[in-house]
Order: structure tokens, then sequence, then C-alpha cells
């Protein structure tokens, strides 16, 4: 019963995008199961349409705060929807090690959600669209990532895996606000690998939705991991990463 009500309401959402009466939804052969993101202290939950992430959004450490007269224009990747994994705040979750790779690496990142879409939105309205934040990994297959790079191949396979997005619920604005500053962490089985401030991104998470908007029209469900620290690094079976982000619940996640 649960599946078909789904199946149902996804028809009449997409109906009601075409114009056509959801009476004429058609029928499926199945179900496809939709991917959402918990809203914390809320019964609601977060529907997720894309994923998209900024590609090297962190200066070197040596370099100074602030404007960085030679930075290049940001590049964007995507994953797929349901690569998202849940990682409730004081549970340690099983992330199962993927196939294919021999370089697992973490990646702790803050994650934009947005409530609102549209096009060419200027960066000092940009943060207005966005819903909430959380803690994310966004989970790459280095070896096949540079691979696929070095040979001019789409990266898909190093970075749009299933699973390969483990995040924790949502943490609306109203309660935490924006974040443009503040500690970035993550460490293996208790020791720090990755450590940082968000105030080192090259691109703040207002500009990274303007310039998403020139690319794509972005819509309500769309979440944006904003990029990484420097000191990213490999997992094996066994290991146990606590990503954080000050003003954030840390999530936990053991690789199985
Ligand atoms: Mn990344």
């Amino acid at each position: 019963m649960k599946s078909r009500n789904a199946l149902a309401a996804g028809s009449v959402a997409a109906y009601a995008v075409s114009g056509r009466a959801a009476a004429q939804a058609p029928r499926s052969p199945f179900a496809v199961a939709p991917t959402f993101i918990p809203i914390a202290g809320s019964s609601e939950v977060f529907p997720v349409r894309r994923i998209y992430c900024i590609g090297r959004n962190y200066a070197a450490h040596s370099r100074e705060m602030g404007s960085d007269p030679t930075r290049e224009p940001p590049f964007f990747f995507q994953k797929p929807t349901d690569a998202v994994q849940i990682v409730p705040p004081g549970q340690t979750i099983d992330h199962p090690y993927p196939t294919l790779t021999k370089n697992y690496h973490y990646e702790v990142e803050l994650v934009a959600a947005l409530a609102k879409g549209g096009r060419h939105i200027p960066s000092e309205r940009a943060l207005e669209y966005v819903f909430g934040y959380t803690v994310g990994l966004d989970m790459t297959r280095r070896d096949l990532q540079r691979a696929m790079g070095d040979e001019k191949k789409p990266w898909e396979i190093g970075k749009s895996f299933d699973h390969s997005a483990p995040l924790g619920p949502l943490q609306p604005v109203a309660s935490v606000g924006h974040f443009t500053k503040g500690a970035i962490w993550l460490k293996v089985n208790g020791q720090i690998k990755q450590n940082a401030d968000l105030s080192q991104m090259i691109w703040s998470v207002a500009e990274q939705v303007s310039k998403l908007s020139d690319a794509f029209e972005l819509a309500p469900g769309d979440i944006i991991y904003s990029g990484t620290p420097e000191n990213v690094g490999p997992v094996v079976p066994g290991d146990v990463m606590e990503a954080h982000i000050d003003g954030l619940p840390t999530i936990i996640v053991r690789v199985i």
C-alpha cells in the first residue's frame, strides 16, 4: 500500500507540472523509491531532486584568507539522488566499501539544501533559497576518478556511485543560521585527518548557488555539496569516520 501511495504521489506531481489532470496519470509496472532527507526537529522530510557537488573549493592552507584574485570559475558535478545514505546523529551507520576501487577516499563537506529554485540568482540573494544544512561525505573512488580524468573521460564512476553521499538530517536555517566560518574536520579511527575552516572556501555557499543557477535551473529539493578541504585520504573496511562541522551534529560512518 505504501508503494502504491508513493507512486501515485509522484505521478500527480509529474502531471501537475505538465498541466494534465491527475486522473490521467499513467500507471507503472513497479514503484521507484523517492529519496528523502529527515528534517531535524520535524516530522516532515526533505525530498531530494538533484545532488550537485563543487570541485576544488578550498585554497591551500598556506594561502591567506579572503578573496583570491587568481581564483578560477567553480566547476560542478552531480551524484544520483539515490546515492544518499542517511546518517542519524548519535548512531554509527555501516557504509559498504564499493566495488572496483583500491583507493577509496573520504571528503568531508558542508551540504546546503534548497527550498526555492530559479535561474541567474544573484549571490546577494542566494541564501534566501537555502532551506538548511548538514554534514556530508563526498565519498570517492579516487583511483577510478583519476584514471578517467587522465583519459579525458567522465568522472561518474569515481564520484557518482551507490551510497556515495552519506549525510546527516537537515538542520533548518531557522535553527542553525548560515555557515560562512567554523571548524570542519574529519577523523578516521579517532585520528584527525582533515582539519580546516569553512571560511577557507574559495566560493561561498551563496556564490555557489548563484554560479550553479547560471548553468542550471535550480529547484526546491536540490542539494549542494560545497567542497572539501585538503588532506583527503583512504579508508578501508573496519575504519570509522567521524565528520564534523561546528554548529551541526557530527556524523559517524563505519566502512564495512
Ligand atoms: Mn568533494
